[in-house]
């Protein structure tokens, strides 16, 4: 499970990370956000409706869930409870309030934070990304900081100065837990 705020290279890892390790698979998250451009529906997220979302909320079909910068965000039971039964592993991209719960409910997940250096690259690569809004990018910076504080509860924090380093270390604790 990898948690980042926005901005902190999380994304980038985790595609290399996937790259890397073919037998794990990504587990494609659900949300009520709109899709940014290139995103594919099945592919980066599911995109669905808000009381699609909330039914299966009343369900008990989400593994975790969570409401992000007011967007729903949810990760699918059945997802990983077929995963696991194969013996697979899957790379979970959740905040901290789904990583959590994910804790709770599969203790033997590996948590994993990363860092981004200081918080104006943080907002730096928020702006250059060029997919958000201002409010957007705003409500991403009161987000970080929320979620910066409670880092010391996963298992492993990267500090990402240098994208290499952090893919290397990375790498390692993969090779590690998957052991
Ligand atoms: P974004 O909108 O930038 O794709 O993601 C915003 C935040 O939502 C990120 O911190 C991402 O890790 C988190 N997120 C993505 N999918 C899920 C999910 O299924 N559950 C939870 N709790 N958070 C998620």
């Amino acid at each position: 499970m990898v948690s980042a705020p926005s901005g902190a290279g999380k994304s980038t890892l985790c595609k290399l990370m996937l790259e890397e390790f073919p037998e794990i698979s990504f587990s494609v998250s659900h949300t009520t956000r709109s899709p940014r451009e290139g995103e594919i529906h099945g592919r980066d997220y599911y995109f669905i409706g808000k009381e699609a979302f909330e039914e299966r909320i009343e369900n008990n079909q989400w593994a975790e869930w969570a409401r992000v910068h007011d967007n729903y965000y949810g990760t699918s039971l059945t997802l990983i409870r077929e995963t696991l039964e194969k013996g697979g592993s899957l790379l979970l991209d959740i905040d901290v309030q789904g990583a959590e719960q994910i804790t709770r409910a599969f203790p033997s997940a590996v948590t994993i934070f990363i860092m981004a250096p200081d918080l104006e690259i943080l907002e730096q690569r928020l702006r250059s990304r060029g997919t958000d809004s201002e409010e957007a990018i705003q409500k991403r910076m009161k987000n970080a900081l929320k979620e910066i504080a409670l880092k010391d509860r996963y298992n492993h924090v990267i500090e990402n100065d240098d994208l290499e380093t952090s893919k290397n270390e990375m790498a390692s604790i993969f090779k590690r837990e998957l052991r």
